[in-house]
């Protein structure tokens, strides 16, 4: 079925935080998760994550673990949200420091308030000549958001997305807050998860970039998600490595559902793949007759 169990206290273990990048356009976004993209480097593996699959996970020289979303802007973040997705458990906001608080900052602030994710600001750009971080730091006092050096308790770091300077130390302050969180999931169940991004591949049929929240999923699985549904073919990490479970906090993109889910579906795992079809032909007829009713207004 597709009601989630409840997990035992002992069965939870504790898991990465899943962070999301927003902040004003221009402002750095991109540039910040190219940097950790490339610069993490996982004990064994020499480069950088090289495929763009929406969502990639980097692990710290202390071992620990961070996910991101790919897709910066808080557009996805909402889309994710209209969709009833609640992926990320922390926002980095991204504020240059040679500019005011933008209006999309204002708007990336309150996204992640009105979804009660904590937010780190990454104050940036300070590498530019004309950068004034106290000046923003100002301004987030007079909007009620004190940052640790105007003394208050939100986390803000210095950076510059470009040479990469505190970038490392932001990733810390972002560990620092997901401790508070205590992130747990139980891993030893079917996985649950959402749909980062979707699309068809000539060569591979449909690619699928899932982040698993809760349980293990593994190749051989049938999965649900939105009105797709099929059976695990394989699965890729974001290095392009062929990957056999995943757990939680965890991006992978799989092969073998039989079309494109949309960025905010949940997908479940069946034990069944006939009931896993059924529930996903029901959805795909119950959106042809919404769009047949909306036609005809
Ligand atoms: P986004 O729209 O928020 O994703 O911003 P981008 O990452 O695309 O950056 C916008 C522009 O600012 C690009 O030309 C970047 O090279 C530049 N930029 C981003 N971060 C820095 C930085 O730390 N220092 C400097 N000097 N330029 C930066």
């Amino acid at each position: 079925s597709i009601e989630e169990i409840e997990d035992k206290p002992e069965d939870l273990k504790s898991r990465a935080p899943i962070v999301t990048v927003m902040g004003h356009v221009d402002h750095g976004k991109t540039s910040l998760l190219d940097y950790i993209r490339q610069e993490n480097v996982i004990a064994g593996e020499s480069g950088g994550i090289t495929q763009h699959i929406g969502a990639y996970g980097v692990e710290l020289e202390n071992g620990q673990k961070i996910a991101f979303l790919d897709t910066p802007g808080h557009e996805a973040f909402t889309a994710m949200r209209a969709r009833g997705a609640q992926v990320t458990d922390i926002a980095i906001v991204v504020a240059a420091a040679d500019d005011d608080i933008m209006p999309q900052t204002k708007e990336a602030i309150s996204h992640a308030q009105a979804a009660g994710v904590p937010i780190v600001f990454a104050i940036n750009k300070i590498d530019k000549p004309d950068a004034n971080p106290e000046k923003i730091k100002e301004g987030l006092a007079q909007m009620n958001l004190l940052v640790e050096d105007w003394g208050g308790k939100i986390q803000s770091h210095d950076i510059s997305a470009k040479m990469g300077t505190g970038v490392k130390e932001l990733l810390e302050k972002v560990l620092l807050e997901a401790e508070l969180l205590e992130l747990k999931a139980n891993p030893n169940k079917p996985a649950v998860g959402t749909v980062v991004e979707a699309f068809l591949d000539k060569g591979r049929g449909y690619v699928s970039t899932i982040l698993v929240q809760a349980g293990t999923l593994k190749v051989g699985d049938y999965v649900l998600a939105g009105k797709n549904s099929g059976k695990v073919k394989a699965m890729h990490d974001e290095r392009g490595n062929d990957v056999v479970s995943a757990g939680p906090s965890t991006p992978v993109s799989i092969l073998g559902l039989d079309g494109a889910p949309q960025a905010g579906d949940k997908f479940n795992v069946f034990e069944d793949e006939r009931e896993a079809k059924q529930i996903a032909s029901k959805r795909a007829q119950l959106q042809r007759e919404q769009s047949v009713r909306t036609q005809r207004h």
